[in-house]
Formats: C-alpha cells, structure tokens, sequence
C-alpha cells in the first residue's frame, strides 16, 4: 500500500517552509516573550470599521459578491488610485487580501519557466509562488543598503524575465525606493519589455515621504498595484485587499479569481469602503516615533539601513554571528524575533518588528544590546 505522502505533488513538495517553522517551534515554548517578530499592527481594527462590518452582516451582505467585488467600493478605490497616480486606472479588482492578489498575478502571467526579478531581502511568498507555478524566482542581492541597484537588476535579466516584483516600503528591511530609483526600475522594465507588479501593502506607513509613496504606477500604466487592508487597517484576518493595473492582467485575475477565491468576504468588503474614511495618521505617528527609538537605541550597537516605512527594521547580527544562532540566542533571553534568512538568500540579518508596545520595545533593545 502507498504511504499518504505518496499522494503528495511534487509542486507541494517544492516549497519548502522549513525557516518560519524552526522559529515557530522555538516560539511555542517561549512563557510571556517579548515579541517582536509578529507582521502586523498592534491597534484593533477602529471602532467604526468594526460597526460597518456588523451593520453589513445584520443588513444581509452575507451572499456572494460579484467575483470583482462591490460596485462601491471597486468604484471609490478606482477614484482614489487615479488621482494618485494622475490617470483613469481602469477596473479595480478586490482580492482576499495581497496574498490573494499577488497568488492571481503570477498564475496570470507566468508560465513554467518564466522568470520573477526580485530584491534580496524579500517578502517570502514572492519564492514560494513562483516555485508553485513552475516558474524561476530570479533574486537580486540589494545587501548592504537594500537599495535598488539598477545594475545588478539588469545584469539578472535574461530572455525569460517576464516580472519585476517591487515591494516599498518593504518587508522585512522597512527601506522605501526612492522616486530616482522607482523611475530606473520603470526604465529598465521598458527596456526590457518587463511587467513591474509593486506590493505596497504598507504604502500608509510612510515616516519621511510628506509627498506620499514614490510608486512606479505614477510613471507607467504598465504597472501591477497591489494594496489591502491587513496592515493599514489591521484587518489581516478580514482578508481584504486590491488590484489596479493593465486591463488585460486584471481580466484574467477576475477570471482565476472565479475559480479560486470566487470573492473576497462580502461583508468585510463593506468594511473596507467604511475604511477609506477612517484617518489612520495616529498610528503612523506613533509608528514613526517608535522607528526612531528603535533606530537609535539599536544603532549604537548594530548595524542597520535606516527604515523609511513599514513597520520592520532589518539590524545586521554582530560580527562573526550567523543571525540564525543570534536569534536563537535571544529567544533563549525570551525575545523573539525572526531570522534574516527566512526573507532572505544569506544568514547575516534580523526582523525586528516594533509594532508594539514601547515598554515591550525597550525592553527587548535593552536584552539586544546586553547580548553584543
Ligand atoms: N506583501 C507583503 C510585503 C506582506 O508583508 C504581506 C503580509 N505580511 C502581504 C503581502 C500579504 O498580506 P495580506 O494577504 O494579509 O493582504
């Protein structure tokens, strides 16, 4: 008789999430950890995103949705798009968060053997889904600044390229591309006749940019913009986000996404549209004031590219470390953190996230420092 693993795809069996595992696992016997690994704010959703998600499922909003989501909201986040980005984007696509996004955009346009430029470090599921399609995640070192290094973008180009994925701010290194690179990265896309997909999931947690997020999308309609409300809203259970881009790539994600997803959750879609008039500013305050007593209290001892956004900062371990053993150091002083390799090719770097509290905050620097 076949063992159950017989059964197994080879697709499955390709990706391999042995680095997150190893950490959860460490994770699990920590008693009252520091935490600061964990990806997501650490407000609750406000308070009259909540109401409008109860009013829908009281008002019957609980069916089926169009595949492409609700008219309101599809029409009022094609509003909003175009005028950031200074023309008529065209149909939006609501997905079941950027997950769902981006899973839709490479079954879209990547066939086997088609290959996806990204920067190192990178978002993990960038890896993953290319390998799930049977296509080639190209991954472009951008140690030690993680800046967009337009020369060693293009040296990784071959006749197989089809996508460059750009993720700003970024996870896990919270470094935002500046409108320079942005517009090399729009260049090299058409010279090379390359789809550029941009992830701006934490396109809100800006802390230096006052004239908003430098997205390639501004420069060339030949971009793929995915965004959402896990992190802005904190609604990462609620599985809500959006698609803007060419009409031909959004057509065939509402194609997939029939046969997929089939919607995102109806009633949180309503939430999602309450969203979008609930001024968030105050978190990104005390987001941004919170970067600053992190940077400056681990930059005393670690090496670190200052981060811009998001809510990530990326320290490189001491010298003479592997950051994984640092790591498990750490989680042995009950601060847990997430290893640089789980993001990343190398094994030099970890994720702080400093969503939450500044006691907990300073407490896990203090243990930090204390460990050079
Ligand atoms: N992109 C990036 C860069 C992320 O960090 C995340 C979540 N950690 C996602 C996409 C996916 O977010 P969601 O599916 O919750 O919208």
């Amino acid at each position: 008789m076949s063992s159950d693993c017989d059964f197994l795809s080879r697709r499955a069996l390709a990706v391999d999430a042995s680095g997150i595992r190893k950490v959860f696992d460490l994770a699990a016997k920590m008693v009252d950890p520091i935490n600061l690994s964990i990806g997501l704010p650490d407000f609750d959703v406000p308070d009259p995103i909540k109401r409008a998600a109860i009013d829908a499922i009281e008002a019957g909003n609980n069916r089926y949705t169009q595949t492409q989501g609700i008219a309101p909201l599809r029409e009022r986040l094609r509003r909003d798009l175009s005028a950031e980005f200074g023309r008529d984007v065209g149909e939006v696509l609501i997905t079941s968060g950027v997950s769902g996004g981006l899973l839709l955009a490479i079954l879209a346009t990547i066939d086997p053997g088609d290959e996806a430029i990204f920067l190192d470090p990178y978002f993990v599921m960038y890896k993953h889904l290319l390998t799930l399609v049977g296509g080639k995640p190209v991954i472009v070192d951008s140690y030690p600044d993680f800046r967009f290094h337009a020369e060693r973008v293009e040296k990784a180009i071959t006749p197989h390229t089809k996508l460059l994925i750009l993720n700003s701010p970024s996870n896990p290194t919270g470094i935002v591309l500046t409108e320079a690179e942005v517009k090399s990265a729009v260049e090299i896309a058409r010279r090379h006749d390359l789809l550029l997909i941009s992830d701006e999931i934490y396109e809100p947690f800006l802390y230096d940019m006052p004239r908003g997020l430098p997205s390639p999308a501004k420069l060339d309609a030949r971009t793929l913009v995915l965004r959402g409300f896990s992190k802005s809203h904190a609604m990462t259970g609620w599985r809500v986000g959006y698609a803007a881009g060419p009409d031909a790539i959004i057509s065939q994600m509402t194609k997939l996404q029939q046969y997929t997803f089939v919607c995102a959750p109806s009633p949180l879609q309503y939430a999602a549209l309450a969203a979008l008039d609930v001024p968030m500013d105050a978190a990104v305050d005390a987001y941004r004031r919170k970067r600053d007593l992190v940077y400056e209290r681990l930059s005393s001892k670690f090496e670190i590219a200052k981060p811009q956004g998001a809510f990530y900062i990326f320290p490189k371990a001491p010298a003479g470390k592997k950051a994984s053993d640092f790591v498990a150091q750490a989680i042995e002083r009950n601060v847990l953190m997430i290893p640089g390799n789980v993001f990343s090719e190398r094994d030099t770097h970890f994720r702080i996230s400093y969503a939450t509290t500044d006691e907990k905050l300073g407490r896990g620097c203090e243990i930090l420092l204390s460990m050079v």
